[in-house]
């Protein structure tokens, strides 16, 4: 597939060529003081600078808050929410798009998720390899790379005046052309830059750990005081699931208004006492403790005997927002010497 560049004072024609007809855009905009996937209506709103974003990609594909359908008090018929438009997802970092690719064992697991799976097929994602990737990334460490494409559909590069589009699929090759207008075919010395600086970029990754024999021996940690020093200092606030682009767990449930409901679902968290709490009042996990010790045990253990890939794509989000500083790779790192 033919490799294109965008030249960057044509990012405004580029923006409305992807919105065109009933397609929409998502992009990197500060809204309130965190940086999200949001439907661009201004251009100039668009921020594609940033390491990464706050919230990552997922909220487009698992929305926080999400109907799965409506109903009438009395009736019988489940009303369904309207079906969703195409769209093409800008500006998403390699490490979030590797999360969507993980993820997607999960949604299609015991069953088909069929809200999932409808905006995975829907969109287009269009991803931004890591020319800087931030102090607490690490994610050659878990099988990434800054200018991984695992997930995308193309692989844009920025390179000093242009973006360098690789489309990477049938939907990204069909992007590109739909670009065709406002882009030109990419020289062989454009690849060449966009490949060293994919080089410096993986050079500038400080943060790392081995992973090797985590996941088979971090059960054995069980009893260990690990996970209680770390609780000792967790807020339980769950950002760091949240703003996690692989964490998935959600609830569900019914708003009502008058005769009018709605079923729904949204994020929910293991850092959360609710989480795990049963009707009768026993908690199997009832303390930080036994949930600092389930969500790492989670990424780096049950998920890997699961589906045989670590749910932890080192985007450093959770390190970057935990109001007390914990971190995820101190905690491996503990646990590798504890082993
Ligand atoms: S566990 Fe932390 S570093 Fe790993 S993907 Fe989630 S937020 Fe990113
Ligand atoms: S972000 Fe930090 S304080 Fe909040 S639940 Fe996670 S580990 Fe605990």
């Amino acid at each position: 597939m033919e490799i294109i560049k965008l030249s960057k004072d044509k990012f405004a024609d580029f923006l409305a060529s992807l919105s065109e007809g009933e397609q929409k855009l998502y992009a990197p905009q500060w809204v309130g003081e965190s940086l999200r996937f949001a439907p661009v209506t201004d251009s100039s709103k668009v921020e594609l600078g940033m390491a990464n974003t706050t919230v990552p990609p997922k909220s487009i594909f698992f929305p926080q808050t999400e109907t799965l359908y409506r109903y009438e008090l009395g009736g019988t018929e489940m009303q369904q929410p309207q079906v969703r438009d195409t769209g093409v997802v800008l500006g998403a970092r390699p490490c979030d798009a590797r999360a969507l690719v993980i993820v997607d064992n999960l949604f299609n697991w015991d069953l088909e998720d069929p809200y999932y799976n409808e905006q995975r097929v829907k969109n287009t994602v269009v991803g931004l390899a890591c020319n800087n990737p931030c102090a607490n990334c690490f994610c050659p460490s878990v099988g990434g790379d800054p200018a991984s494409t695992e997930g995308l559909d193309v692989l844009m590069t920025e390179l000093e005046d242009v973006y360098l589009l690789q489309p990477l699929t049938e939907k990204g090759q069909k992007l590109c052309q739909s670009v065709a207008a406002v882009t030109e075919k990419a020289a062989a010395g454009d690849q060449d830059a966009a490949e060293n600086l994919h080089q410096q970029a993986r050079e500038q990754v400080a943060r790392k750990i081995e992973t090797e024999g985590i996941p088979e021996n971090l059960p054995k940690l069980w009893e260990n005081t690990l996970w209680q020093e770390t609780a000792n200092s967790c807020l339980g606030c769950g950002i760091c699931t949240f703003l996690c682009p692989t964490c998935h767990c959600f609830d569900i449930q019914d708003e009502v208004e008058g005769i009018e409901g709605r079923r729904c679902r949204m994020w929910d968290s293991c850092m959360f006492k609710e989480y795990t709490l049963h009707a009768s009042g026993h908690n199997p996990r009832p303390t930080r403790r036994e949930r600092t010790r389930n969500r790492i045990n989670h990424k780096y253990s049950y998920f890997v005997d699961k589906f045989d890939v670590i749910a932890c794509v080192g985007c450093g989000r959770c390190i970057n927002y935990c109001p007390v500083n914990i971190d995820i790779l101190e905690i491996l790192q503990q646990a590798k010497e504890a082993l």
